[in-house]
């Protein structure tokens, strides 16, 4: 895996993720559920550089919503208030379906991603709008008025920008500019920032991969994707360090939206489902 930091709006960090490394193949040891609660943590809103977890990916979490309605950082309150203090479990509500689209055609990684996502956590959390095309010669122009929702996920295939990475997370199309999402106060995850929606980039351009470098996204790529646009800022052993999205990865989201950890949750008082 290799991610690396751009300098954007201050604050931003490139989800870049791939599998071009030799470590990929190789299952991390479970996390103990001590550990647990501390990736968790580290993964979803801080960086604990004490235990060196979780390696950084996307190193900021809460920001501030100034007045251009730009989020410096991945999440931000709706009402402009300031970035909490101590955050806790931040993260989509349940039932508050994330409006998803698939741009141009339906590629069946997404389906699968989008299947294994809802059988981890046990609950619809995608309403699924089927394919749209856009015109995205352009990225800062792109017509999102067709669209039923005004925020949400939109898969796309083959717009990874060309480097070493076989997915991406970001604001546009072809693009390393992260997204950020707005919450309510009781740091619930509501939408993206107005004009904005998450495009989940799969598969880059193979004639531009560097040497050795993997571009096309296995299913495990594809969900570590989501996982990033679900929340999981920050790699971890089973999460990109290493495996892509392993065992520990799906303990992790399962546990991020269980039922008993609603939104705002405490991190020392998350519940542990094994
Ligand atoms: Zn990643």
């Amino acid at each position: 895996m290799r991610a690396f930091s751009v300098a954007l709006l201050g604050s931003a960090v490139l989800m870049g993720c791939g599998s071009s490394d030799d470590d990929s193949d190789k299952p991390t040891e479970p996390l103990p559920d001590e550990q647990l609660v501390a990736t968790i943590r580290c993964s979803n809103v801080s960086i604990d550089q004490a235990d060196k977890i979780c390696s950084t990916n996307r190193g900021v979490a809460w920001g501030h919503l100034d007045e251009n309605q730009v989020c410096y950082g991945a999440y931000c309150f709706e009402d402009h208030s300031p970035a909490p203090q101590s955050p806790g479990l931040t993260r989509f509500p349940e039932g508050h379906l994330i409006p998803v689209y698939m741009h141009k055609e339906v590629d069946p990684r997404f389906v699968r991603a989008m299947d294994r996502a809802e059988a981890i956590v046990g609950y619809p959390m995608f309403e699924r709008h089927g394919v749209i095309e856009l015109e995205i010669g352009n990225v800062f122009e792109i017509d999102y008025s067709g669209l039923p929702s005004d925020w949400g996920f939109i898969w796309s295939q083959g717009t990874t920008p060309p480097d070493c990475s076989s997915g991406t997370v970001s604001r546009y199309p072809n693009s390393i500019s992260v997204t950020s999402y707005l919450a309510n106060r009781n740091q619930g995850l509501v939408r993206n920032e107005p004009g904005i929606f998450t495009w989940i980039n799969i598969d880059g351009d193979e004639q531009k991969a560097g040497e050795g470098c993997t571009v096309i996204a296995s299913d495990d790529v594809t969900l570590h994707e989501l996982g990033h646009a679900l929340g999981m800022l920050n790699h971890f052993p089973g999460f990109g360090v290493g495996p892509a999205f392993d065992a520990n990865a799906e303990r992790v989201l399962r546990t991020m939206y269980h039922g008993q950890n609603p939104e705002g949750q405490p991190f020392d008082a998350l519940y542990l489902p094994k």
